[in-house]
């Protein structure tokens, strides 16, 4: 028997075909699932795993799709997190990027591939994005009901 669960997917904005969907999330005492959206209604800035390029989404990019239900362990891919600190003195501000990895992928490596986002990330602060700035990666699991 197959079941299936809604989805949301953002289209990628770079003229690539990539559908990247984001996770699911159960807050408690929701009968509905919710998407994935930590930035309030702000934008969410997230890397194209196909074709690399950052862009901005709104809550309104995201579409819901129905697709076949797969155990979690059995997804090849997971949703990450990349939180990157200013690494000017005394600077504090942060930009987050988002992107589907394969599963597996050492933490370094989802670091990596944010340092090579085109267009670059860049902080409110106007500081420049170097190497040495703090970065901190995050796997966000699809907590839709099994
Ligand atoms: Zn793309
Ligand atoms: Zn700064």
């Amino acid at each position: 028997m197959t079941y299936l669960r809604e989805v949301w997917y953002l289209q990628c904005k770079a003229g690539c075909p990539a559908q990247i969907p984001l996770p699911n999330q159960n807050p408690p005492r929701k009968p509905s699932f919710q998407k994935y959206w930590p930035m309030g209604n702000g934008p969410l800035i997230l890397q194209c795993h196909v074709c690399g390029r950052l862009s901005d989404y709104s809550v309104k990019d995201g579409h819901p799709i129905s697709e076949p239900w797969v155990p979690l362990d059995q997804r090849p891919y997971v949703f990450q997190k990349l939180t990157i600190s200013c690494g000017h003195k005394n600077c504090g501000t942060r930009v987050v990027i988002h992107m589907q990895t394969e599963r597996d992928i050492p933490d370094l490596d989802v670091m990596k591939r944010g340092l090579l986002s085109r267009p670059m990330p860049t902080f409110s602060c106007g500081h420049v994005l170097t190497e040495i700035c703090g970065m901190r990666v995050e796997k966000i699991e699809d907590e839709s009901e099994d």
